[in-house]
């Protein structure tokens, strides 16, 4: 796989993102730039709109007020399929009856790939998550760390010019969980990939992160380097949140 992925933009932009569900305001409008090569991670309590922020961000939830960018073109109004973003859910959200090493040439199949291109491509994405002795198994057949290194590597092997995780690591136990995290920073690394990754865990954000987002209630509360956020939160429910004892 290529060193920088997807077509090349500088910055994606959310402009007063906006999103209602009936009387309820989800999101309330959010301003925010990531620059390309950045991995960002949106923290915040459950209910604070951390998947509807990345749902809008992907197309699979219409907005409600605001726009969404990347660099001069305007994405909001594109379907997902266009915006071809890599998408990784908390439930890893395989398909069942395909094997590792089928799911993860999905999205190159559907691209129309060349198959001897598609076959390097996912033998490199099925290294990289390191699951050789894995490929002809079906999901059923694998653990939940297994599962979700076929769903990262399905995101990946496109080589979207973004990445978006939903607490992909939340249904793994603790020992797992720290080890993939290594493995999430290793392949945004080794790929120079854009990554948005929602977390309720700040911990996690802490050290994943280039970049905070602290999300409250439908509203960004702070944005910052992990070590700003937690040398100096800007707001008591921040340090409240990031740990710190009042
Ligand atoms: P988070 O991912 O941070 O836990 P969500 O983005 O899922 O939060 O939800 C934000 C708020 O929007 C919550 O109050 C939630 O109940 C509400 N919500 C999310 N999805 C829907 C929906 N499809 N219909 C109605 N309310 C929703
Ligand atoms: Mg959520």
């Amino acid at each position: 796989m290529g060193a920088a992925p997807g077509p090349a933009f500088h910055a994606l932009r959310l402009d007063g993102l906006q999103r209602d569900f009936g009387a309820l305001n989800a999101l309330k409008g959010l301003d925010l730039t990531i620059q390309r090569g950045e991995f960002i991670a949106l923290l915040g309590p459950s209910g604070c709109g951390k998947s509807t922020a990345l749902n809008c961000i992907a197309g699979l939830l219409p907005l409600t007020g605001g726009s969404i960018w990347l660099d001069e073109r305007r994405i909001d109004t594109l379907r997902p399929e266009e915006r071809g973003f890599g998408m990784v859910f908390q439930n890893y959200a395989l398909f069942p009856h395909l094997t590792a090493r089928r799911n993860i040439g999905f999205g190159l199949r559907m691209r129309g790939v060349p198959k001897p291109e598609l076959e390097r491509r996912v033998d490199a994405a099925i290294a990289m998550v390191r699951l050789e002795s894995q490929s002809e198994k079906l999901p059923g057949q694998m653990s939940g760390g297994q599962q979700q290194r076929v769903a990262i590597a399905r995101a990946v092997v496109v080589e979207p010019p973004l990445v978006l995780m939903d607490e992909p690591l939340s249904n793994l136990d603790a020992k797992l969980r720290i080890e993939m995290r290594q493995e999430i920073r290793r392949i945004h690394n080794q790929l120079g990939t854009t990554t948005i990754y929602v977390t309720h865990d700040q911990e996690e954000a802490l050290s994943l992160a280039d970049r905070i987002v602290v999300l409250r209630d439908g509203r960004i509360r702070q944005v910052g380097a992990p070590e700003e956020l937690y040398a100096r939160p800007a707001h008591l429910d921040v340090a409240e949140f990031m740990g710190y004892r009042t």
